[in-house]
């Protein structure tokens, strides 16, 4: 019996004594996902070629000849382009959209042998906090299913957290892979900005977006971001620079490391819960010779308009193009250009797509421009200097993930200011570029889980990665 509760590490080792099959294991997934319909995370599953591929990377352990991730099934957040593949974005804009190429990240997986097995729901073109906000319908925490999985990237974090895949993709342009693992307790990692390549991905905020993977441990996450990691020549803002042996930095020792905890992340108005469970890791984090520092980001209040301000701007560009013209939908009731584009873009996209152009088109618009746009970005800058600023003296930052647990479905979406400010502790690492992690530290009194987060260096996911691995171990 295939068990798929088990840890990709321990599968691995049936993979290669050949005791498991790949085959054996994808067909599990699927019928899972069959029976887990109603988590809507899925928007296509890829029945057939998942199968005919797990018998590609079967044959290929067999002959020793197989890449560092057979045997990881992946699934994709519908915002990354799969060549002949629906790439929705969860809109009523892309409903038909075929990508006509890979992006490099997927090219990666698939020469690592990787094994995709479906695309995943999402808020629609990656906006929102809660996976409420797909064309397809809402997705459902399985932890328990009256409440949101977080978002945007919600299909792919509730994929792994119900077992439907070992891993998966999501994009994090203000936190939407760390708040989503955060809500449904497992791993999940935004890298540095220019770490892992855009190309291929949907923007949404050019400037603020990664990509990066979930998974149920920092090690599984390690693993993925080994092979996507690295520069991409097709990408002009990935950047030149070596990457380290994720893996072998986790020594489950943090001695001596300096761990910042900022003030502003632990207000005394934070929810009880959640600093006792996140206070008792860094306890532990103690215990075991970390160093934790108080220190200061005297620009943290800042960092929710200015990030709206400034990711809002961006969306309202990058989304000029869906003109019913060059991609996707098309009224049928325009009669003449004009309204061919005003209807086109009226009908295909949702409230909060709407919504996010027309404030991002405001900040832009002359007269308005200075007052908003420019300002942000010289606030971006002093939140950046920040974080460059703390770490000079320590390695890393630990803080809360999101301001309360996985809330009920329903309960914030009349109300985007609320939304919006269940971002408060994310959005700073999209602001200043840095990668940052989430991991399961415990749970509420409902049984909800509850994540703690670490920011680190530009570049030092190795730093990140080896903390979060090492709290995943320490109880
Ligand atoms: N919740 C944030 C937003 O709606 C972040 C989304 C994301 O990271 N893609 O913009």
């Amino acid at each position: 019996m295939v068990n798929l509760h088990e840890p990709y590490d321990l599968f691995r080792e049936k993979l290669l004594n050949g005791t498991e099959t790949v085959e054996q294991r994808t067909q599990a997934f699927l019928s899972e996902i069959i029976k887990r319909k109603e988590l809507n995370a899925f928007l296509t599953v890829f029945e057939e070629e998942a199968m005919q591929r797990a018998k590609e990377i079967d044959t290929k352990i067999q002959n020793g000849t197989a890449g560092s991730l057979a045997g990881m099934i992946v699934a994709v957040k519908d915002v990354v382009c799969m060549k002949g593949k629906r790439t929705t974005c969860a809109s009523k804009m892309l409903a038909d959209y075929e990508a006509i190429y890979d992006a490099t990240v997927v090219q990666r997986l698939n020469n690592a042998d990787a094994l995709f097995i479906g695309k995943t729901n999402m808020d629609e073109f990656a906006m929102g906090s809660s996976g409420e906000n797909s064309a397809f319908g809402a997705v459902k925490n399985p932890v328990d299913e009256t409440r949101v999985p977080g978002g945007s990237s919600s299909g792919s974090a509730v994929a792994v957290a119900a077992h439907l895949s070992t891993s998966s993709l999501g994009t994090d342009t203000g936190g939407s892979i760390r708040q989503p693992a955060g809500f449904c307790g497992i791993a999940g990692l935004k890298p540095t900005y220019g770490r892992v390549s855009r190309y291929g991905l949907v923007a949404y905020a050019s400037s603020f977006d990664q990509i990066g993977p979930f998974a149920h441990s920092a090690r599984d996450i390690a693993r993925v971001l080994q092979v996507i990691a690295g520069y991409d020549e097709c990408d002009s803002t990935s950047a030149n620079i070596p990457v380290p042996n994720y893996l072998e930095a986790m020594n489950r020792n943090v001695k001596g490391l300096r761990i910042g905890m900022p003030k502003e992340y632990f207000p005394d108005a934070l929810n009880s819960e959640i600093r006792s469970v996140l206070q008792k890791k860094i306890d532990l984090l103690k215990a075991h010779g970390a160093e934790i520092v108080e220190v200061s980001l005297p620009h943290s209040e800042y960092t929710i308009a200015t990030y709206y301000i400034l990711a809002t701007a961006e969306a309202s560009s990058n989304l000029a193009r869906y003109d019913g013209a060059r991609y996707g939908y098309r009224s049928r009731q325009a009669n003449d250009l004009e309204q061919m584009y005003t209807k086109s873009r009226s009908e295909g996209f949702g409230e909060e797509v709407k919504r996010r152009i027309m404030l991002g088109t405001y900040v832009l618009s002359s007269g308005y421009y200075d007052a908003y746009y420019r300002k942000a970005q010289k606030v971006r800058r002093l939140i950046q200097k920040d974080f460059l600023d703390v770490f000079q003296h320590v390695d890393c930052l630990v803080t809360p993930i999101a301001p309360t647990t996985a809330f009920k479905i329903g309960e914030k979406v009349s109300d985007p200011l609320q939304m919006y400010l269940n971002d408060i502790y994310t959005v700073s690492a999209n602001l200043a570029g840095i990668p940052g992690i989430c991991v399961n530290a415990g749970a509420d009194a409902n049984g909800l889980p509850i994540g703690i987060q670490f920011l680190g260096k530009q570049f030092d996911e190795a730093t990140i990665l080896r903390v979060a691995d090492f709290v995943e171990s320490i109880h």
